[in-house]
């Protein structure tokens, strides 16, 4: 069936908790991009709660995120992680190990795009981030 053309009002979006199991702290989501075929590309604001984070993971097509507003962090596997600030945009290619979340004392948001695998294969999950990974100071 081919996208209806239209607008869908804020109003019609349920935020949702990020489960416990891939997520450390309190999240919130909000799904503004739901993949429609052809296209596979799905969309989510995710609001990390200071000290949140999302567990190690991957995306087999990769994923883009454009930070919103707070402070955040993302690392990926064998750097240190990196301060976030709003207007930044965060290339992660495909099948790369890597975490993202709130800086230890604010708030983040960030829009987080991505795409399911041809075969429709989705993120993959590994351990919890824990808080020596997190807290290694970042760099800017
Ligand atoms: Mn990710």
């Amino acid at each position: 069936m081919p996208v209806k053309a239209g607008v869908i009002r804020a109003g019609a979006r349920t935020t949702r908790r990020g489960a416990a199991e891939n997520f450390t702290g309190v999240v919130f989501q909000d799904p503004v991009l739901t993949a429609e075929p052809p296209s596979r590309l799905g969309g989510s604001v995710v609001t990390f709660t200071p000290g949140a984070r999302t567990a190690w993971h991957a995306h087999p097509v990769g994923q883009t995120l454009f930070c919103i507003s707070g402070v955040g962090r993302i690392c990926f596997k064998g750097e240190k992680p990196q301060v976030l600030n709003p207007g930044d945009t965060v290339n992660i290619p495909p099948d790369t190990l890597h975490w993202h979340g709130a800086a230890p004392d604010r708030l983040f948001s960030h829009l987080a795009l991505s795409e399911v695998g041809e075969r429709g294969q989705g993120t993959s999950w590994g351990s919890h981030v824990t808080d020596a990974e997190y807290n290694e100071a970042p760099t800017t």
